[in-house]
């Protein structure tokens, strides 16, 4: 018999659902995920978005944070088969920014008021320790109020250590998937999903801020894996968790792909943003690629962070890791304002303070 899911419940920090015959489930169960994933049942997939809301505005208010996104390099040693920066790119036009140009998106950053920059690059060997180190620490001295994170995929231990020590505070590094069987068809040989997961575990140890996520709809997922991908979630307990569309790339092996879903992307935020009441989540340029209402969807749905790009226009349309990325013209400042009359529409604003998750210590970096 199909259960009647009647009412989604929250009583401070337990959120569960009323089944039929008064039968209450924590949210934390993986049935409630299922049901909420594939439920045909629109009044269930708005009471599933007015509790995000709820929680998402208990925490943060109306607040959606902006962070300045800075993709520094789109040269890449992986060839993860989804990902238009890949290395057998022979036709991605390559670039990288140096020390002065990465400082200067941040100084005009810092002009327009953000206090966060996010370093985003491919796993680019140019980029030595002791090259990155260098650039964390001159942002920080520079600009000791801000929070730099860093998204530059698997390094060891030591590494990470290295740029934690410089003053990187938060890391974005999506696991992609957490099943082994489906992480091999979208990787080649020389990666696995054992090293993402133990980076992210180490990350944690170190003291950072740390981000996990996944695509959503790419090649070969299922709901099953959904359902591990939010297991290992709970398990893992991120700061940050990047969830947005695959979107195909036509210089890559899935190119004819089928782009993930609009509906899937939102209740996956959703039911996120109840099981991990306080995570920071973006509402994705990919979600905005997907569909020019994306954004608004994804923080009706509960995300809270918004990433407007502060990499020089010269080379924004080079980091293009899926074909007709969003906003690549346009001027950091312009891109701002959009995003602010955007999130008035809607009931939210932006706030460009360092915007840590809530109730999270903040280290003192000297
Ligand atoms: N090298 C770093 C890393 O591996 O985390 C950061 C750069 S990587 C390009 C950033 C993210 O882009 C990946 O984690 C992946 O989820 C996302 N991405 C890559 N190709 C994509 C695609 N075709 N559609 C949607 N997202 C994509």
């Amino acid at each position: 018999m199909k259960r009647i899911i009647i009412k989604l419940v929250i009583i401070t920090d337990f959120i569960a659902i009323y089944i039929g015959d008064d039968v209450m489930l924590d949210i934390k169960d993986k049935n409630i995920w299922r049901e909420l994933l594939t439920t045909d049942n629109p009044e269930l997939l708005e009471e599933l978005y007015s509790s995000a809301r709820i929680v998402q505005k208990e925490h943060y208010g109306n607040k959606i944070f902006a962070r300045g996104l800075i993709e520094f390099t789109n040269y890449c040693k992986n060839d993860c088969y989804y990902c238009g920066i890949r290395r057998s790119n022979r036709d991605a036009c390559r670039y990288r920014l140096t020390k002065e140009q990465i400082l200067s998106c941040c100084d005009s950053g810092y002009k327009l008021g953000f206090r966060t920059f996010v370093l985003q690059g491919g796993e680019d060997g140019y980029y030595t320790d002791e090259r990155l180190t260098d650039i964390v620490y001159s942002i920080k001295s520079r600009y000791p109020d801000c929070a730099i994170t860093l998204s530059v995929g698997e390094k060891n231990r030591e590494s990470y250590q290295k740029y934690f020590d410089a003053g990187a505070d938060r890391y974005l590094l999506r696991h992609e998937t957490a099943n082994t069987d489906h992480y091999r068809l979208l990787h080649p040989q020389e990666m696995s999903c054992e090293n993402r997961k133990r980076c992210l575990w180490d990350l944690k140890e170190i003291g950072y801020q740390v981000g996990a996520g996944i695509m959503v709809g790419s090649p070969g997922q299922t709901i099953e894996h959904i359902l591990e991908d939010l297991e290992f979630m709970k398990e893992l307990q991120p700061d940050m968790v990047g969830i947005g569309p695959f979107l195909p790339h036509h210089a890559t092996p899935f190119a004819n792909e089928s782009a993930g879903t609009l509906d899937m992307t939102i209740r996956l935020l959703a039911i996120t943003r109840l099981l991990l009441p306080e995570v920071l989540l973006p509402a994705t340029t990919a979600l905005g690629t997907l569909d020019p209402t994306g954004r608004e969807k994804g923080v009706l749905a509960g995300a809270n962070v918004v990433m407007p790009n502060l990499s020089p226009e010269s080379v924004r349309e080079n980091y293009l890791l899926y074909d007709n990325k969003l906003c690549t013209g346009s001027e950091a400042a312009e891109g701002l304002r959009m995003l602010d009359e955007m999130m008035k529409r809607i009931g939210y604003e932006i706030s460009l303070d360092r915007g840590d998750r809530a109730g999270r210590e903040v280290r003192e970096w000297h």
